[in-house]
């Protein structure tokens, strides 16, 4: 049985997520102690909760401690099942993080896998759907996955009520990538995502990032969505050669446009002004991905505390070398081998 303390590093869900889907993997149980005690509220919290029934339901998993609150959980995988699973958290917690903990795994499952997501789809300190369709899943389906999603309806905090689908083909030898450039920026834009708010904070937020960008008029778009709450998100790609980055900011009750944009801008420059190729959560989320794969390597901005936690948490599970290179202040070089 593998021990993991959940308070290493970052202390947060992460470790959780990462050692669930590692022992769906090799199938090694885990016992995990101290979930989330670096977090205000420590202890599994409803996503978390969801995330390990989720697990169980393809691990076909003994779980114990499985409780809002608890700190501590046994899990016991038996036998990996893809096919049609349906997994909704029941408040605005992140859908992104469940398919996080499980697709991984369904990767390596006997038979393809039709996921329904429901709860939060674009969440603050989460991945947001538009990261995971335009920035994650391009680098997946270039090492070798046959995935696809679609969004139903978005979820913002604190409503909740977003649907998205997933369908992911078995994949048994992943791909390993080198990203050591980004190369050109060939395509850049911002979606304004805007949900029973008015329309003139989208306008205030554009006019913003049209005054410090200095980007062409028609790479701002906004979309007016239905969803079950108000929500309020923009969402910047940059199509660059070798891979694209998605930055996300979102706006919030008593913060202004402006302010939202300019969050926007500052990550826009932060990137562009490394030669990093990945962002700093594209890196922390590639990572199991290409360990996977055996090999490869990529460039990063510093990277992360979750980055270094989930390398803690892979070396748990798995013998593979991760080496970290660090070539300057705003570029690391991070190598997978077997
Ligand atoms: P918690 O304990 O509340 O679950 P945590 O800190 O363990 O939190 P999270 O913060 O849940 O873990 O993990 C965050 C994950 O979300 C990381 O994989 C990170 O890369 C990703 N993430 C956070 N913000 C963004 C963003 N704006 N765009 C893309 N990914 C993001």
């Amino acid at each position: 049985m593998i021990t993991i303390d959940g308070s290493y590093g970052e202390g947060g869900g992460q470790i959780l997520r990462t050692s669930l889907a590692l022992s769906l993997i090799t199938r090694e149980p885990f016992n995990i102690t101290h979930i989330r005690a670096k977090r205000r509220k420590p202890g599994l919290m409803r996503q978390h909760l969801t995330a390990v029934q989720a697990a169980s339901a393809i691990g076909k998993a003994r779980v114990e401690g499985l409780e809002l609150g608890s700190t501590n959980l046994t899990f016991v995988p038996e036998q990996l099942k893809g096919g049609k699973y349906r997994f909704s958290i029941g408040t605005a917690g992140s859908t992104t993080l469940i398919l996080q903990t499980v697709l991984p795994a369904l990767l390596l499952a006997d038979q393809p896998s039709q996921l329904t997501l429901e709860g939060g789809t674009h969440n603050p300190l989460a991945p947001p759907y538009h990261f995971i369709e335009k920035a994650f899943l391009p680098l997946m389906r270039r090492m070798g996955a046959e995935i696809t999603m679609e969004l139903e309806r978005p979820g913002f905090y604190p409503a909740g009520g977003g649907v998205f689908h997933v369908t992911i083909q078995p994949c048994k030898d992943l791909k390993g990538l080198e990203l050591m450039e980004r190369g050109e920026v060939k395509q850049r834009s911002v979606l304004g995502l805007l949900s029973q708010l008015p329309f003139h904070i989208i306008e205030r937020e554009f006019q913003e990032l049209k005054r410090r960008l200095n980007w062409e008029k028609d790479c701002f778009k906004p979309l007016m969505c239905e969803s079950k709450g108000p929500g309020n998100v923009l969402i910047a790609e940059l199509v660059c050669e070798n891979v694209t980055e998605v930055f996300t900011t979102f706006g919030e009750k008593n913060k202004r446009a402006e302010t939202v944009a300019s969050s926007l801008v500052k990550m826009i420059r932060r990137y562009l002004s490394s030669e990093a190729a990945l962002g700093e959560y594209l890196a922390d989320q590639i990572l199991l991905p290409m360990v996977l794969a055996g090999k490869g390597a990529f460039t990063t901005l510093k990277p992360s505390g979750h980055t270094l936690t989930n390398i803690h948490v892979i070396r748990k599970f798995l013998s593979v070398s991760i080496d970290l290179t660090e070539i300057d202040e705003d570029r690391t070089i991070i190598r997978i081998q077997d």
